[in-house]
């Protein structure tokens, strides 16, 4: 009896965290056994909560390693969702699939690009290995198409490709765009 993975993507603001909840919760109406993971840097709304940008919210534990999942699982574990997967290493994918493996049912939730559009770390691997991915989109800020990535502003205008990650004394914020209204400027264009 093995369990299998299932991975969420899409930019942000997509519905991944929303999507996360309502599978959990349907699991918890199924009586099966739960547990939610979060990495610790997260703390966007809450330390001991998952919440979607709309709001919905399913109890969560913040985990700096991702073998600290092993702290918290036991025989009884039926479910195990992590969202923001993307800030996890790499092991995340090797305990994802030593879970799934021991029949459990790994349901993970994350970014699939960086606002670059690059790859974002555990992710690419995650996918490889799921047996079921989805693959949202949200809603573009400037067409209104579909959006597939995330798109980082410093103060109002569009990133540049090797902005630091943590600009002292800028505002920062994200929105949600297509393929054409997405913007990364490269220093040497
Ligand atoms: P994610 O986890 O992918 O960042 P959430 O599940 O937290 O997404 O939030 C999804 C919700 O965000 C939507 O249901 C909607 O209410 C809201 N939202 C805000 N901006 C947008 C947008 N540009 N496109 C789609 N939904 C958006
Ligand atoms: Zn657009």
């Amino acid at each position: 009896n093995h369990g299998y993975i299932e991975t969420i993507i899409g930019p942000m603001y997509s519905g991944k965290s929303e999507e996360l909840i309502r599978r959990l919760k349907r699991a918890k109406i199924a009586k099966q056994n739960i547990v939610v993971f979060k990495p610790q840097i997260d703390d966007r709304y809450s330390k001991e909560n998952v919440v979607s940008h709309s709001g919905d919210s399913i109890e969560a534990i913040p985990i700096s390693n991702s073998n600290q999942i092993y702290d918290y699982i036991d025989e009884k574990t039926q479910v195990v969702g992590i969202d923001e997967v993307q800030f996890f290493d790499d092991n995340i994918v090797d305990v994802a699939i030593d879970l799934a493996d021991q029949g459990i049912r790994v349901i993970t939730a994350g970014l699939d690009m960086d606002f670059k559009g690059e790859p974002f770390g555990p992710t690419p691997r995650l996918l490889a290995v799921s047996e079921f991915v989805d693959k949202i989109q949200a809603i573009c800020s400037v067409c209104g198409q579909p959006a597939t990535r995330s798109q980082r502003l410093i103060n109002s205008k569009p990133a540049r490709y090797n902005d630091p990650i943590i600009l002292v004394g800028a505002v920062e914020s994200y929105e949600a765009r297509c393929r054409k209204c997405h913007v990364v400027y490269h220093e040497d264009k």
